[in-house]
């Protein structure tokens, strides 16, 4: 546990997978001196309370901020600018306004204009989580090793920022900072458009009439059931990505099906060595992720497998 909690009162505006994380990591490290949680509904609620994590949970959002002296949005990128609407007035002067939001550039033109001048605004995204959300999804762990994308719009207290820097490194994260746009362009090819492609490639599966239902998910691990995961993900929070960062996923499927026609076009005309090469370039892209420790190198994804019976 640290020394002495980085904020005095944390206010977590929604307690799924990412405000339960926190509240589960902040009250594990000791950042908070007290955790006050909102949800929308009555079940998250009584969940959130049975679950004995946080110090309250209140009904509404301006309460939940009242003497906050750092507020995190935790809710779906398209809910932010209508809770920043509802939480300005009720904000203290010199708290930190933060998000989690999966898209940057939206959070900002929606959330900012709302935020009293007396707040420092600093969206964040931290770059991790799972196929699962609701108040019993988050764990303490989820940051740790994980990177967080903080983009301050120009002008933000520079103490503010470093602030909320030391907080996500608390919770295990690494930390960087850029531009809204630039982090909407790369999260584009490495978070929403694979995820646009798990979407679509189960979609497909599922509509196929050659092959039964019964056979996709016997044979998924071919490959399909690694797309099956990201496929489960949240439809709220990812309906709200795909129009919140509409133009840069837009320009990367541009991309992405340029590319997907010349290896159509590779297997059209028996072009084994363009495969190859292609196939040989992508390898050493995993081998990459693996060597500097963003996933496990264990074969199958570490997944468990029965042992052979004795004959
Ligand atoms: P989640 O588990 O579904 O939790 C969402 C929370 O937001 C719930 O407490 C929900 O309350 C509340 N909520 C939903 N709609 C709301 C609204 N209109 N107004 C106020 N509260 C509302 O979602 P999550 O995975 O934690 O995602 C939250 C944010 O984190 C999203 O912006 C997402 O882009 C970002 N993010 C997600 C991941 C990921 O992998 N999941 C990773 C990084 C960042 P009820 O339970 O009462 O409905």
């Amino acid at each position: 546990m640290s020394s002495a909690p980085h904020f005095q009162r944390v206010a977590l505006i929604g307690f799924g997978l990412i405000g339960g994380s926190i509240a589960r990591a902040a009250k594990l490290q000791g950042l908070a001196g007290e955790i006050v949680t909102t949800a929308r509904s009555e079940k998250t609620r009584a969940r959130v309370m049975e679950l004995g994590i946080v110090d309250q949970v209140v009904a509404t959002n301006a309460d939940a901020v009242k003497d906050a002296d750092l507020v995190i949005l935790c809710i779906p990128v398209g809910a932010c600018g209508p809770v920043a609407l509802e939480i300005a007035a009720h904000l203290k002067p010199g708290a930190i306004v933060s998000d989690v939001g999966s898209v940057k550039g939206a959070i900002v033109r929606d959330m900012a204009p709302h935020l009293p001048n007396t707040v420092h605004f600093v969206p964040a995204h931290p770059v991790a989580g799972t196929e699962h959300s609701g108040p019993d999804s988050g764990f303490a762990e989820l940051f740790i090793n994980r990177w967080c994308i903080l983009t301050p719009p120009e002008g933000v207290d520079a103490d503010a920022t470093d602030r909320l820097r030391a907080f996500w490194a608390a919770m295990g994260a690494k930390v960087e900072v850029m531009t809204p746009d630039h982090h909407d362009l790369v999260l584009a090819i490495t978070s929403h458009l694979p995820h646009l492609i798990a979407y679509t490639i189960v979609g497909t599966a599922d509509e196929l009439a050659q092959v039964t239902e019964s056979e996709v998910i016997k044979f998924s691990a071919g490959g399909f059931r690694d797309f099956t995961r990201i496929a489960a993900s949240d439809p709220t929070m990812w309906r709200d990505v795909f129009l919140a960062n509409k133009d840069a996923v837009l320009e990367m499927l541009g991309t992405f099906t340029e590319d997907l026609s010349k290896l159509t076009r590779a297997i059209r005309r028996g072009d084994g060595e363009a495969l190859f090469d292609h196939f040989t370039r992508t390898r050493a892209i995993r081998r990459g992720i693996v060597e500097i420790g963003q996933d496990s190198a264990a074969a199958d994804f570490g997944r468990q497998h029965g042992a052979l019976r004795k004959p």
